[in-house]
């Protein structure tokens, strides 16, 4: 906020001119500060006394957010224009004529712009940095006193499972079909599959015997997203992890718990099982303990008892 302007005289290598400077309050901290007078900024709606202040004020109940809410009420009867269906029809028809595409996102110009932003800067997706995890988990905690909050928050829980179901009519997304389906067909493109350390264990195992165009990674059965494929013995195997493929779980449990989570997985597990023998596929299932536990050797002998 703009407080007033002054006139002082300012003496520089022996020489002395009149000097404005502008009084400022910071729109985000309050504090007072003075800039150099500048017609611009003077006018300018809101005022920030640093770039930390600016960027704060934009998060939600910052001076920015009010004020871009403001303005968008009064212009677009909604919180925030992409709410309107004229501006957004608008966007989508600008995305197109720049990008070829409504999303810019999906656009692979974009994207490999993107990309190279990042790897220039951070040497990787900044997601994956170690600073940007500490700040993501910090900020769950700070805001819903917990770092998983979908899983120990009632209302972010609640609320979660609400929309999942309004959206797409199961619980959690790994039990509908076609969202699986959906995050295989984008993992096989973007090679972003996530493989445990045991699981690259045995394929490199298996790729030593039955060579590398032998196994098939993430093989799809039944809208499953199996392991590996040994196609000379039509064999699928897959790596359970024991925490998750074990004990813990329980019928009973409320979704969003682990206990909930345990225990879907244990019937998806059994119903698998099942469904193989029911359709002559033959499956290894080996956990990651086992396979701990298991020389190379070992693997190859448990994948030929079964073929
Ligand atoms: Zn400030």
């Amino acid at each position: 906020m703009y407080v007033e302007t002054s006139i002082k005289p300012s003496s520089r290598w022996g020489m002395t001119r009149p000097k404005k400077a502008s009084v400022m309050t910071c729109d985000s901290c309050s504090e007072s500060f003075v800039r150099k007078y500048s017609a611009h900024f003077v006018t300018r709606g809101l005022h920030f006394c640093s770039r930390k202040c600016s960027a704060n004020a934009g998060k939600i109940g910052g001076a920015k957010n009010i004020k871009s809410i403001v303005t968008c009420r009064k212009r677009y009867g909604v919180d925030n224009a992409q709410q309107n269906a004229s501006v957004r029809a608008k966007t989508k028809a600008t995305n197109l004529e720049r990008y070829g595409n409504e999303h810019a996102i999906a656009s692979t110009v974009v994207r490999k712009k993107i990309e190279e932003i990042f790897d220039s800067k951070y040497g990787c997706h900044p997601t994956q940095l170690k600073a940007t995890k500490d700040k993501m988990i910090e900020t769950r905690i700070e805001r819903y006193g917990s770092a998983a909050p979908i899983h120990d928050n009632e209302d972010v829980s609640t609320k979660y499972h609400q929309t999942m179901r309004e959206r797409h009519g199961v619980d959690s997304p790994l039990q509908s079909k076609e969202i699986r389906k959906k995050a295989h067909t984008t993992k096989r493109k973007n090679g972003t599959f996530n493989e445990s350390w045991v699981e690259r264990r045995v394929v490199r195992v298996l790729r030593a015997v039955y060579g590398d165009h032998g196994i098939e990674q993430h093989r799809r059965l039944n809208g499953w997203d199996i392991d590996m494929y040994i196609k000379q013995h039509e064999l699928y195997v897959q790596v359970d992890g024991v925490y998750w493929h074990g004990e813990g779980g329980s019928p009973d449990a409320k979704p969003g718990t682990q206990a909930y989570a345990i225990n879907a997985k244990r019937l998806l597990d059994s119903h698998q099982i099942e469904w193989c023998k029911c359709n002559g596929e033959k499956m290894l299932r080996l956990t990651d303990k086992e396979l701990n536990s298991m020389s190379d050797q070992q693997i190859i002998d448990a994948v030929r008892t079964v073929a």
